[in-house]
């Protein structure tokens, strides 16, 4: 098996994995014409073309070559599971046999996608299941690419895929170069095509990350998760912080802003008796004061293996309307999905674990 899975990745070139000029380089050793890397791509991309049988304007003997030299998709499809609000989680297997995650949440007429960009997590936030396995390995673009694809290829032909956060299981800022070239791919006409307004990238705060990505010329969404309205408490539940410092994020945040114009979003995970008190409230305000932001609220979604619980949706509302008092936009987001292990890391969670 193992000897099999070598073999895979020694003789396939996966084209998830390829930006356009790579394709149209890749195209040319097989001695095709320019257009055919955007040819293959707007099947994959646009008509969900999942094999390159289907490609009826490429000649069969390309197609030929296409099907011996490489791959759509290296992941495979492991299990899907809805909820009652609609919510469907979707765990893929890795061709090394490990297992992500990749989630579809339909709000109205949005349909988005969260996805995963590393086997497990080395964050370890205090509340999170993604943490609690370590961080295996990162992925590479095309097992990105891949997560959106196959949700895609899985809505009916009257939906489509119109927001992408990077809020699944990993830190999208440690695997860098694989997830700027997915964020391109995703954001590019000759790839899915989805706006910069529409795709957000999720950072617990990693300095480095966030100012290289102010620098992109992207102008993503940031949303940074804080957790915390002080150092004290953030190095208890997102240790990561001792590192970083609060103050040191709160001054990236600014640079962000200043770079693209994009509000920071700041991700507030609310847990009882750890981080909800008033004077939390009162501490936070004070901490993001001046920077343009709003903050989303996120009621813990318990997981088994930590002995933490959300606090009442009452001293939640008094936690939010504290914010609002300061002046800051504050929202509270409702768990998506609970009945499908919908928090970050659940499903692989126990899939792993069984
Ligand atoms: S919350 Fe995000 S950064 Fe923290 S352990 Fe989970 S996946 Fe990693």
């Amino acid at each position: 098996m193992k000897r099999k899975m070598a073999m895979d990745t020694l003789q396939f070139t996966s084209i998830t994995e390829l930006n356009l000029s790579e394709m149209v380089e890749f195209c040319a050793s097989l001695e095709g014409p320019s257009y055919r890397g955007e040819q293959i791509f707007s099947w994959i991309y646009n008509k969900g073309a999942t094999s390159f049988n289907q490609m009826s304007n490429i000649p069969v003997s390309f197609r030929e070559q296409l099907a011996v030299k490489c791959r759509i998709f290296q992941t495979k499809m492991h299990i899907i599971t809805a909820s009652k609000d609609k919510t469907e989680k979707f765990l893929l297997r890795l061709p090394d046999n490990n297992f992500i995650e990749c989630v579809l949440l339909r709000d109205g007429k949005r349909n988005t996608v969260c996805v995963s960009t590393q086997v497990g997590c080395a964050m370890d936030c205090k509340f999170c299941a993604s943490g609690i396995l370590g961080l295996k390995r990162s992925l590479n673009t095309g097992e990105i690419i891949e997560q959106i694809l196959h949700i895609k290829n899985h809505l009916p032909s009257n939906e489509h895929i119109t927001n992408i956060v990077f809020m699944g299981i990993g830190e999208p800022l440690a695997n860098y170069e694989n997830v700027i070239k997915a964020l391109r791919i995703i954001n590019a006409d000759w790839g899915l095509g989805i706006g910069a307004r529409n795709i957000t990238i999720s950072t617990v705060g990693v300095i480095d990350g966030i100012r290289r990505l102010s620098r992109e010329g992207l102008k993503v969404n940031l949303a940074i998760s804080l957790h915390a309205p002080n150092d004290a408490i953030r190095n208890i539940i997102v240790p990561s912080n001792k590192k970083t410092g609060l103050r040191n994020i709160i001054a990236v945040a600014r640079e962000y802003f200043n770079a693209t114009r994009r509000d920071i979003c700041f991700e507030y995970t609310i847990i009882e008796g750890i981080n909800d008190s008033k004077q939390d409230a009162k501490l936070l305000a004070q901490t993001l004061k001046g920077v343009q932001c709003n903050i989303n609220i996120l009621p813990l979604n318990p997981v088994k293996e930590y002995n933490l619980t959300p606090p009442s949706p009452e001293a939640v509302e008094a936690f939010c309307s504290i914010l609002r008092n300061h002046g800051i936009v504050a929202t509270v987001r409702q768990k998506k999905g609970n009945n499908v292990n919908a928090a970050c890391g659940q499903l692989r969670l126990r899939i792993q674990k069984s």
